[in-house]
């Protein structure tokens, strides 16, 4: 969805939106939308070219787990700020520098606002460093690959605790007395 912003009526505009998971398609790799998204959106006019652009989006991603490789579903309540600025041809004005730390500012193309690219950023935000069932997730065994949080496989574990070998010496029988 493009929001032309040269048709903003007066300073600030409202809008409530609903998106249907294929208005993202083709979507990102790393999740896959599990419902609709729920967007609240503020859009006000801030300068000669700048828009701030207040919202709140709600829906919920579908997520592989990292270690059991289940899928699961993660609720996201995104709330967000941006300052909104045209998009600049880098090459034809290089004097004009970006502020790398300023990780609220955004760009408009042509006078519209993406606003389904504005949410992809919001979900990649979102997204954990590492994606977990549950925190307590026990993952595969690394033997037979059974998935531990569902069975008891009946492996053994393969690693030791390294700090308990010297005290494994001390258990053996000693051949001489
Ligand atoms: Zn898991
Ligand atoms: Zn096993």
């Amino acid at each position: 969805m493009l929001l032309d912003l040269n048709r903003l009526h007066g300073q600030r505009e409202h809008f409530e939106r609903r998106f249907e998971p294929s208005a993202f398609d083709p979507q990102d790799e790393d999740y896959r939308l599990a419902t609709p998204v729920e967007v609240l959106l503020d859009v006000e006019k801030a300068g000669k070219d700048a828009y701030r652009v207040t919202g709140r989006a709600t829906t919920r991603l579908e997520l592989q787990c990292g270690r059991c490789l289940e899928d699961f579903l993660l609720p996201v309540d995104a709330s967000f700020e941006l300052c909104y600025v045209p998009a600049i041809d880098l090459a034809a004005e290089p004097e004009r520098e970006i502020a790398e730390d300023d990780l609220t500012t955004s760009f408009y193309r042509e006078g519209s606002l993406d606003v389904i690219e504005l949410l992809r950023e919001q979900f990649q935000l979102a997204l954990p460093m590492k994606p977990l069932c549950t925190e307590a997730c026990r993952g595969l065994c690394p033997s037979c690959g059974a998935n531990l949080d569902r069975t008891e496989c009946g492996c053994r574990p393969a690693w030791e605790d390294p700090r308990l070998a010297p005290l494994k010496g001390l258990l053996k029988p000693e051949k001489e007395n």
